[in-house]
């Protein structure tokens, strides 16, 4: 907050040259992210609010709305968008169109962007589905943004007979969001899932740079997003998630989102806050997935079951930047990996989850395997093993992390081994840990500890 506070008193009041205005927005980008909940959201709103962008008579601005920096969106160049009632049928030339909304509108047919580019500015305005139809997209690329300096733009979901994305499905194609908020979309159908967007084959590819999915629900799988496999062809598609906010979202499985095969979640700016399901409380990965947790935030997910911020059925999570805080389930509150799954924590931050019985970080099943190498693992809390929990033959390499303050309710305040579990400690610190028995560490049936390192 203060370093933000200095940054802005800086700033003089004349006009600046261009290049260092780029300079100043990428700076207040890259710190903005950094922070969590509305504090943060207010704060960058604050900053950019010098940076709004210039709407003449023609409507032109950049394609992200001229607010956004994020991920691979680094520059700003203007293009001209003409205007769109949200009723007409769009003209493409040369397979793209810029159109922003004049006015709010009720989505009665499907908006169809097939083999072709529509930049859509929503321009402040709602533009709501009936109720049955939405905006679908097959072999074609959809960017979204709101240049509206109040982000007013929303995009109301479909919530009567809906198999997937009640607001946006694609299908061989990318979605890039810069701005608006999806909202109300919702999942009727018994094997559909997102919420908000379904990406609906391995190809498929969404860029999340800003704005907001919030409040809509999944039915099984995926509050917000599912990846799906329809096509069963190859590498999986990619959901990327550079900025923006994910949160209010639910689903049986995976609040935020579902990926149902190889997918890669990448996690490097955006929050994904307060979602809620049974398993994956943000993330559900089906299959052998990866999720990669460099930035952004994971923050009071909650699971009814396992996994309160994330849930790896049988595939790999690596966190080296990330914050995950917060959550909160009966098994993994933090992080579940099941059925050899594996978690590589590198860096980050996990701390303040907390599990009603066990692993009040993460809890490893099934052979799952873990290794901790620099993440700050840090008062967390469950019944039993406050920060990992490991049962039935899994495997934990400790080298260089913290292991800090967390707390059992019975056994095990830092790590709980069951069942020819093994823990091989090599460094780092475990220290502070509190328990009723074994606050560092709990062997039960068969556990291995393997100690080299420093133990306080
Ligand atoms: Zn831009
Ligand atoms: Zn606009």
């Amino acid at each position: 907050m203060e370093q933000k506070e200095e940054q802005k008193a800086e700033k003089p009041q004349e006009e600046k040259p261009q290049e260092e205005k780029k300079e100043e927005q990428k700076e207040e980008g890259a710190d903005g992210e950094k922070k969590s909940g509305n504090a943060a959201t207010l704060q960058a709103a604050e900053g950019e609010e010098a940076l709004r962008p210039v709407v003449s008579a023609e409507h032109m601005h950049c394609i992200c709305g001229g607010y956004t920096d994020a991920g691979d969106h680094t520059s700003h160049s203007d293009v001209t968008f003409t205007p769109w009632n949200g009723t007409d049928a769009i003209t493409y030339t040369n397979g793209e169109a810029y159109v922003y909304l004049t006015n709010d509108a009720t989505i009665n047919t499907n908006l169809d962007v097939n083999e072709n580019t529509l930049y859509l500015c929503l321009n402040g305005k709602t533009y709501a589905s009936n109720g049955k139809n939405k905006i679908t997209v097959r072999n074609g690329r959809l960017v979204l943004c709101d240049c509206d300096p109040d982000r007013s733009g929303v995009i109301r979901g479909a919530n009567t007979d809906v198999w997937g994305g009640g607001c946006i499905y694609i299908y061989k194609s990318t979605l890039d969001i810069f701005g608006g908020k999806l909202t109300g979309g919702n999942v009727n159908r018994e094997n559909g899932g997102g919420g908000a967007i379904a990406l609906d084959d391995s190809k498929c590819v969404l860029n999340l740079y800003g704005g907001e999915i919030s409040g809509n629900n999944g039915y099984k799988q995926g509050g917000a997003i599912l990846l799906n496999n329809k096509d069963k062809d190859g590498e999986s598609g990619k959901v990327n998630l550079y900025g923006g906010t994910i949160r209010n979202n639910s689903a049986e499985s995976g609040g935020a989102i579902y990926v149902r095969s190889t997918g890669t979640v990448t996690l490097s700016g955006a929050n994904i806050e307060k979602n809620s399901a049974d398993r994956g409380g943000a993330i559900y990965m089906n299959q052998s997935g990866k999720v990669e947790l460099t930035g952004g935030t994971i923050n009071e997910n909650i699971a009814n079951i396992d996994g309160g911020a994330v849930y790896i059925k049988d595939g790999t999570v690596t966190l080296s930047g990330s914050t995950v805080s917060k959550n909160e389930a009966r098994w993994g509150a933090a992080v579940y990996v099941n059925d050899g799954g594996s978690a590589a924590l590198s860096g980050g931050v996990i701390s303040g989850n907390k599990a009603s019985e066990q692993g009040g970080a993460v809890f490893l099943r099934n052979g799952g395997n873990i290794t901790l190498s620099g993440t700050e693992v840090t008062g967390n809390k469950a019944y039993k093993g406050g920060a990992i929990y490991a049962n039935q033959g899994g495997m934990i390499e400790l080298s260089g992390s913290t292991v800090k303050d967390n707390q059992a309710d019975w056994d095990g305040g830092g790590i709980y081994l069951t069942e020819n579990t093994t823990v091989n400690f090599n460094s780092g610190t475990v220290t502070g840990n509190r328990a009723r028995w074994g606050g560092g560490f709990y062997l039960f049936g068969g556990g291995t500890l393997n100690l080299s390192g420093h133990l306080q």
